[in-house]
């Protein structure tokens, strides 16, 4: 039977087992994010302070239009966003 597939298209069943590895992938990354609760400094000045301003969980973003995280400082305890 003719199969009619062109040199440089993939098969239904190729196509499905790499999304099944990339959902696998970004399932792992997902965990990574909840899994890091890191405070890392972010190499920006506190508006209010001027001591450098942290993130916490640093590959968490928040799920908004432009992406935004969650800053602090922990010298004067001002909390808020930034557009990443
Ligand atoms: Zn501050």
């Amino acid at each position: 039977m003719e199969r009619g597939r062109g040199a440089d298209v993939r098969t239904l069943a190729e196509q499905q087992t790499w999304a099944r590895a990339e959902y696998r992938r970004l399932d792992e990354f997902r965990h990574a994010v909840v899994r890091d609760t890191r405070t890392v400094p972010i190499g920006l000045a506190c508006d209010e302070c001027g001591k450098e301003l942290s993130r916490n969980r640093p590959l968490y973003q928040m799920d908004s239009s432009p992406p935004q995280a969650f800053v602090e400082c922990q010298a004067c305890g001002w909390k808020g966003t930034m557009i990443l």
